[in-house]
């Protein structure tokens, strides 16, 4: 059953709290297929896995992938909490997903509409279709919390 950006949304909302909870950043996301189901799910956890590339995006395509039984996601969408970085970006492209659906948008080194659109790039083999800002105020309001927390 195929529910509304922000039912999945809300479910990569959960994921933020858990690495809210960890004393990570507060990132979260899930894998949808196309079906509607949750397929994968991450957070973010670099500190706790010593993984510089343990960032929620690519912790949820790996959860996806081992379930699946494929690296290719094809016809699914990925939903997270914060628009993402270069790397998770290219991820998602070598996942051949069909859609990614993000929340706040991530000023610093964000790689879909902040510093770049690396997604828009014609150099990809691979088109994604993207949509930004779905319950961008309750991701910006989480992540805003825990820096403000770290002070
Ligand atoms: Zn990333």
């Amino acid at each position: 059953m195929i529910r509304s950006d922000e039912f999945y949304m809300h479910r990569a909302l959960d994921q933020a709290h858990l690495a809210m909870a960890a004393g990570e950043v507060p990132v979260g996301a899930v894998v949808v297929d196309a079906e509607g189901e949750i397929v994968g799910a991450g957070h973010n956890a670099p500190l706790s896995s010593c993984d510089p590339s343990g960032h929620a995006e690519v912790r949820a395509l790996r959860d996806a992938g081992q379930r699946l039984g494929n690296y290719r996601l094809e016809g699914c969408t990925l939903y997270v909490t914060l628009e993402p970085c270069m790397m998770c970006t290219g991820t998602m492209v070598h996942a051949r997903i069909q859609r990614l659906v993000y929340a706040a948008a991530e000023p610093r080194a964000g790689m879909v509409e902040s510093k770049a659109n690396l997604l828009a790039q014609p150099w990809f083999n691979h088109h994604i279709d993207v949509t930004g800002g779905v319950l961008a105020a309750q991701a910006s309001k989480l992540l805003k919390q825990f820096f403000a927390d770290k002070r």
